[in-house]
């Protein structure tokens, strides 16, 4: 039996020119939690070419969504840029991933930290109603380089606050905070000096971070993954698993080739 299921296309929506977004067709079977991944790809010369992507939809929706990268000498994404609507895609029927709800200890507020692509699991996180019942506010930061790469941001800050079911619960629990490095906009900064310096709880108009009232969600590169998993197990913070849950769980956006 084949570890995929053949999904169409609906919709495409490019960002910039190496950043895009598509949804799928969703087999009723396929389940998931908020904030997996699966494996997804196109089938080429007979073969599938499959990668892991974080599904951004949340696991009630009808369709399904993906926010890619488009690496101009990728193996799939220099294909997958081109996906039109109608085209066929594979998905892989065993969605899995540490950024889960269930795998951190009970707290106050939860820090969901993005960079680049890093922000797709977290799409899904905050469209769950069980974010909001388990955590006071949540704080969502996503970082990148330039404004024109923070995609999303009117989904968050216009579309989800006015949805009939969360609205409520995301115009009182959720802070977003965008950031760029490379031009001027009204946060600049990487995440991990913005959290060292202080400034990112004092911009939310939280506390500073604790152990007893944080929990924290990563999602970026390789880099972002390093530095900022160091700056809280210096301050004391233990990384969950399956299993184990812990004040802070990691997942890396890609890897480096
Ligand atoms: C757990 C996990 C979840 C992932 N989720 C996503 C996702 O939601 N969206 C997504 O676009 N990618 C995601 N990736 C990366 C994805 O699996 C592929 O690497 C990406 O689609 C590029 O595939 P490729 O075959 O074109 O190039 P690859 O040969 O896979 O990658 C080539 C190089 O491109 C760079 N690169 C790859 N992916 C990214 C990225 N996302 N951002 C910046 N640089 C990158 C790296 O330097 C990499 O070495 C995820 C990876 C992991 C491990």
């Amino acid at each position: 039996m084949s570890k995929y299921l053949e999904e169409r296309v609906t919709h495409v929506h490019h960002w910039t020119d190496t950043l895009f977004s598509f949804r799928t067709t969703r087999d009723p079977s396929f389940r998931f939690r908020n904030g997996e991944f699966t494996m997804i790809g196109i089938e080429v010369e007979g073969k599938p070419l499959v990668r892991a992507y974080s599904v951004v939809s949340a696991n009630y929706d009808e369709e399904l969504e993906f926010f890619s990268i488009k690496v101009q000498d990728g193996p799939l994404t220099s294909k997958l840029q081109h996906l039109k609507v109608g085209d066929p895609i594979l998905v892989g029927k065993k969605p899995t991933g540490t950024l889960v709800l269930d795998n951190l200890l009970p707290g106050e507020n939860l820090y969901l930290l993005g960079t680049g692509t890093g922000l797709a699991p977290f799409m899904s996180i905050i469209k769950d109603p069980e974010t909001y019942e388990r955590f006071k506010k949540v704080v969502l930061v996503h970082g990148c380089r330039q404004v024109a790469e923070l995609a999303y941001g009117d989904t968050i800050t216009e579309a989800l606050p006015k949805d009939e079911l969360l609205g409520e619960m995301i115009s009182e629990g959720l802070v977003y905070y965008p950031t760029v490095t490379r031009e001027p906009f009204r946060n600049t900064g990487r995440i991990t000096d913005l959290m060292r310096s202080g400034k990112l709880f004092e911009d939310v108009g939280l506390p500073l971070m604790s152990t007893e009232r944080d929990r924290f969600m990563l999602c970026g590169s390789p880099e972002m993954i390093r530095d900022t998993r160091e700056l809280l197990i210096e301050g004391g913070y233990i990384e969950g698993n399956h299993g184990e849950a812990g004040h802070f769980v990691i997942e890396k956006a890609f890897v480096e080739k």
